[in-house]
Order: structure tokens, then sequence, then C-alpha cells
């Protein structure tokens, strides 16, 4: 038996055309959704990060500008910087690209976005909306997870769940996005004991670890769907063949590029589960894809509609 890999890039791209027609529609009603896009510093990664959600912006009509103070910042400056685009009504969404600097207080900042701007849904009052399952912005990854199930049709409802991770961002979200499909949800974390175990009770296994290839197929039951957020670079040649040994792709990547992105789940998870993501072209894609949903529906809810 091999699973089913759940195709990201194709659920990705079918999101941003709708996505795109939206844009469309509400521009012959005059409005232009539009994104503010807060980049501190130089972080290499973030970069990349910002490249591609503006060029998503662009490519599905919303309107998008970067902003990017020094690296030296100070927390007072750059919520100067926040509440000048709260105010603004040509801004619908606002992201601040994290990390961001030691100096800065990460929390004040998250904290000062207009809720109703809040694209990221970090904000607590959007975190409270989702758990009590009320209308607001919920963070573009697992909402892209969940995305991918609903599109592929794999019923949430009555499922046992299990989410391996339990940040803000990705595990704790995840959870309760499944929660309120109706999914029995167990959440693990580093202090989980016997996981593999609590694992193989899942019929939808979310891994959001950040350990490549943690998840062995000892961990997953048979036919389970596998959800594989994880986004881990690869440099060891020990861990490479751990995960990838025989894989004649990945070996000339690993050869010319010295890294490769591996997810947390083992390639081996293939033998046992249903369907499951792969990494890269799973989660990944849908992150900004969501992104581009949320600054329209954070449009049109600003609007009252
Ligand atoms: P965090 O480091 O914030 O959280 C990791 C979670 O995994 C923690 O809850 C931690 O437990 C748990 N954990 C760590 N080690 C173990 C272990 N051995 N056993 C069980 N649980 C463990 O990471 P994020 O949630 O931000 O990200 C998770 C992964 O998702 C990363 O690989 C990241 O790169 C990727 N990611 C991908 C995105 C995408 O666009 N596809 C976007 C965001 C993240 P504890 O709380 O006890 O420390």
């Amino acid at each position: 038996m091999s699973a089913t890999i759940l195709d990201g890039v194709k659920i990705a791209r079918d999101i941003r055309s709708e996505v795109a027609a939206e844009v469309k529609a509400m521009a012959a009603a005059g409005i232009r959704p539009g994104l503010a896009v807060v980049l501190v510093g130089h972080n290499p990664a973030s970069e990349v990060y910002v490249r591609g959600k503006v060029k998503s912006s662009e490519e599905v009509g919303v309107y998008s500008e970067k902003h990017t103070p020094p690296e030296n910042i100070s927390t007072e400056e750059l919520l100067e910087l926040v509440i000048g685009l709260n105010e603004r009504d040509d801004i619908d969404g606002i992201l601040v690209q994290l990390p961001l600097p030691p100096q800065v207080d990460s929390k004040k900042i998250l904290m000062a976005v207009d809720p109703a701007k809040d694209v990221d849904g970090f904000h607590p009052v959007n975190v409270g909306l989702l758990s009590t399952q009320r209308e607001g912005l919920v963070p573009c990854t697992p909402a892209g997870a969940i995305e991918i199930l609903k599109r592929t049709n794999i019923p949430i409802a009555g499922k046992e769940a299990v989410v391996v991770g339990r940040s803000d961002i990705v595990g704790k979200p995840a959870a309760m996005l499944l929660l309120n499909g109706n999914a029995t949800v167990t959440v693990c974390h580093s202090k989980t004991r016997n996981l593999p175990a609590v694992c193989r009770r899942a019929d939808i296994l979310v891994a959001a670890i950040g350990r490549a290839g943690m998840i062995t197929r000892d961990f997953v039951k048979p036919g389970a769907t596998v959800i594989d957020v994880g986004m881990n670079s690869v440099t060891d040649h020990a861990e490479f063949d751990r995960l990838f040994a025989g894989n004649a792709k990945r070996e000339e990547t690993f050869r010319t590029k010295g890294s490769t992105l591996a997810g947390d789940v083992h390639p081996n998870v293939a033998e046992v589960a249903g369907a499951m993501t792969p990494v890269p072209g799973g989660v990944g894609p849908l992150t900004i894809a969501m992104l581009m949903a949320n600054t329209v529906r954070a449009a049109k809810l600003r609007r009252g509609k």
C-alpha cells in the first residue's frame, strides 16, 4: 500500500484563482483589498517569504506595500508604523513578519495590530474568536492544513485527530480548527508520554514539530491521513541518509545545494498512511494562498460583508 499524496500546489492554485475572482468582483464595487507587509532588517528567510507574499498579492490583484524599517528600530518606532497602518482605510491586512529583532517587544507589536486587519490571526481577539467559533481571522498555516482536508474530501467530524505541537502559530489553532470541525482532538508536545502510541490513535495526524522526519511509520495507524506542517532544512549527511537514502532526486539536490527541505514526517510513513502531504508541495504553498484569502475576508468583514 502506498499513501495518496495530497497536492498542496494544486489546491493553493485553486484558492488563488478563487481569490482573484473575488478581488475582481470587489473591484466592480470600487473596493481593492490592500495588504501591508512589515519586514524589519535583513533576515534572508523572511525576505524570501515576504517576496512570495508580495508576488502572490500582485497575481490575485490585491494591492500590497512593503515596509522595511532598519534592524535597529525600537519598539516605539515600530508601534508608530503599525498604528499608522491601522488608521489607513486603504489597508485591510497588516502582516508583521516574524521573527523581530531582540530589542523589539514582539508581543506588544502583535497586540497593537488592529484585530480586524490581523491577517496572520495571531491577535488574542482572533484567537478568542476562533475558540468560540465566531467569525474572525484564522492563522494561515493551520487554516491551509484544514483546507487540504476539506478540498480532498477527507472527513473531520467524529474522527480521532492528533496534533503534535502546541505553538500559538500552528499547533494550537490547528487543534482548535479540528475541534470546531467536530473531531475528537488530542494535542501532544515535548512532555507527552508514549507519543507513538498516542499518534497511532489518529485518523488524522498533524505534525507541527520542527524535527525532520520524527514521525516514522510506527507512529501511524494504517490508512490514517497525515498532514506534515514541518519545514526543516537538512544539511547533515547521516540525517539525510536516514530520511532520503536511495531517493535519486533528493540526492542530486543535496549534492548540489548542500541541503534539502524535509518535513516532520519520515518518507516511510507513505507505506502505512492512507493519504499524506508532501514536503515541499503540501501545506507550505497553502500558507500564502490563505493569506490572500484572509486579506480579502478582512476587506469584507471591515465593510460589514
Ligand atoms: P515551535 O518550535 O513553536 O513548536 C514546536 C512544537 O513541537 C512545540 O509545541 C514542542 O513542544 C513540540 N515538540 C518539539 N519536540 C518535540 C518532541 N520530541 N516530541 C513532541 N513534541 C515536540 O514550532 P512551530 O509550531 O512554529 O513550527 C512547527 C513546524 O512547522 C516547523 O518545522 C516550522 O518550520 C513549520 N512551519 C511551517 C509553516 C508553513 O508555511 N508550512 C509555517 C509555520 C511553521 P513544547 O511546547 O513542549 O516545547
